[in-house]
């Protein structure tokens, strides 16, 4: 059972769980990195830039008060220092030999700055920005230039170190919660996932169910689920199968019952003349013979149901395949209505034939033979003592036609339809008389159709019959089967 599962896949569920796991997962955990990095940069970048206009003006302010040549303003420090606290970051004031003059956390006071944020401004005469995210940390050196006509001179240097930590605090906070968020995000989203997929394939489940059931039961029972529109169409499938296949056993169950009929009826009429032959004691020669000439044709009749019996089970079964070759047909259908002639000559009809133009084709002569032996042989039993038989062979580029017209008794409209069926006759004591069996158009048509033709009946209880044969000059084994009449 385990490996019979095996064998048939992986289940839709598990497949439709782990397709939403890896769709909701996948891009819910890479956004969400996605986001907090992208705030962070964005903290980092605001702080950075409010630090630099915070320079700006504290370095407009201490040129105007003349810092620089005055250092020991101690309401100047006092402001500094301040504003340092205000900012929470570390203000160092330069003269223009890198010397400190002030520090707001009073530890490098009187010492030379020479980091490369400091040289680089004093050489560019420019504010230089400088973060560096690993350390949390942001430099800005911001110079105080005096312009004297095009000459610019930096007098001094104000340079503001702020930690960045606190500016990216909210976003470090998130991402050290992140995977319990994503765990807890997950559980819910497996959850809800287990419980949707478990509804959404309740209808397949049923279908299964029901399928399996109908396929125990005999093919009695039907499928009908029509929760979704797949299902509906699977169950309108199925039920469309089971039909068939019920139709198939039944057509069946009739076909045996109608052989099992057709073999009996001449083995009772042998049976019932042999023993009334019996009853009689002494009988006269005549008499004795007249009696088992009835019984030879019932014989031959019960014979010859075995013969067609066997030739139409042959062509179902695919057993007898075709051998086909490449035959001058005028040749072939003149010889075969020769044969048949003293047949015609014996029932008092004209049998005659008629060729419109020469044909080459593809044909499995003896099957065809048969096939058309049996249309010329029915347009014989089903005529009038002077009636007639035409026997036409005409052409186009793709197909070569047969006609077989008679001036017979016709086939009744509501008849028409069936008469391809087997065991059907229109007439069954008039078949019986004349030896028919109800299976020569079966097989006819088998045959036709092994050649990828066709076969069409004209026909009116007036006029009499006519049976058209389209048969392709050319065979061609794909097309085996596909055209059916
Ligand atoms: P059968 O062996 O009884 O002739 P077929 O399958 O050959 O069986 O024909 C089926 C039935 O179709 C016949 O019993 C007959 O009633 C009718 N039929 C066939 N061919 C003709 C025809 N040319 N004229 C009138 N009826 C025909």
């Amino acid at each position: 059972m385990a490996k019979d599962d095996k064998r048939k896949g992986i289940s839709l569920g598990i497949r439709l769980f782990v397709l939403i796991i890896i769709l909701s997962t996948v891009p819910l955990v890479l956004s969400s990195f996605y986001l907090t990095s992208r705030a962070e940069t964005q903290d980092i970048e605001n702080t950075v830039q409010r630090s630099r206009e915070q320079a700006m003006i504290l370095a407009n302010q201490l040129q105007a008060s003349g810092y620089i040549s005055a250092p020991n303003d101690q309401s100047v420090s006092f402001m500094l220092s301040q504003v340092a606290d205000i900012w929470d970051a570390r203000i160092q004031v330069m003269d223009a030999d890198c010397r400190i003059i002030n520090d707001s956390y009073n530890v490098d006071k009187g010492r030379y700055n020479v980091s490369e944020q400091v040289m680089s401004c004093l050489s560019a005469k420019s504010v230089v920005t400088y973060a560096d995210r690993e350390e949390m940390m942001s430099i800005i050196a911001y110079p105080m230039v005096r312009a004297e006509g095009t000459e610019r001179t930096v007098e001094g240097i104000v340079l503001v170190t702020k930690d960045l930590s606190d500016a990216v605090g909210g976003i470090l906070y998130v991402r050290e919660r992140m995977p319990l968020y994503l765990l807890v995000v997950l559980g819910t989203l497996v959850l809800v996932s287990l419980l949707s997929i478990f509804f959404l394939m309740r209808p397949l489940r049923k279908l299964v169910q029901s399928v399996d059931a109908a396929a125990d039961g005999s093919l009695r029972g039907s499928v009908n689920v029509r929760n979704y529109k797949e299902t509906a169409r699977i169950s309108d499938a199925v039920n469309r199968t089971i039909g068939r296949l019920r139709m198939l056993d039944e057509s069946r169950q009739e076909f045996i019952s109608d052989v099992a009929h057709e073999l009996k009826t001449p083995i009772t009429s042998v049976r019932v003349l042999a023993e009334s032959l019996l009853s009689m004691g002494e009988v006269p020669n005549e008499l004795y013979r007249e009696f088992m000439e009835d019984i030879t044709k019932e014989i031959d009749r019960e014979s010859h149901i075995i013969d067609d019996l066997l030739s139409m089970v042959r062509l179902d079964r695919g057993v007898s395949a075709l051998h086909v070759s490449n035959i001058n047909i005028n040749d072939w259908l003149q010889q075969t209505l020769k044969r048949l002639m003293p047949i015609a000559q014996a029932a008092g009809v004209e049998l005659a034939y008629e060729s419109f133009r020469p044909v080459m084709a593809d044909v499995d002569e003896a099957k065809m033979t048969q096939a058309i032996t049996n249309l010329v042989e029915n347009a014989i039993k089903y005529n009038r003592e002077g009636g007639w038989v035409r026997v036409s062979l005409n052409a186009d580029l793709k197909y070569f036609y047969i006609k077989v017209a008679d001036s017979g008794c016709g086939i009744p409209e509501e008849a028409q339809e069936h008469i391809f069926e087997r065991f059907f006759r229109v007439d069954k004591d008039r078949a019986r008389a004349t030896g028919g069996t109800g299976l020569g158009l079966s097989i006819t048509k088998s045959i036709i159709n092994m050649h990828n033709g066709a076969i069409k009946v004209h026909s009116s209880t007036e006029e009499g019959s006519t049976f058209v044969v389209r048969i392709p000059l050319v065979y061609t084994e794909e097309d085996a089967g596909e055209e059916q009449g």
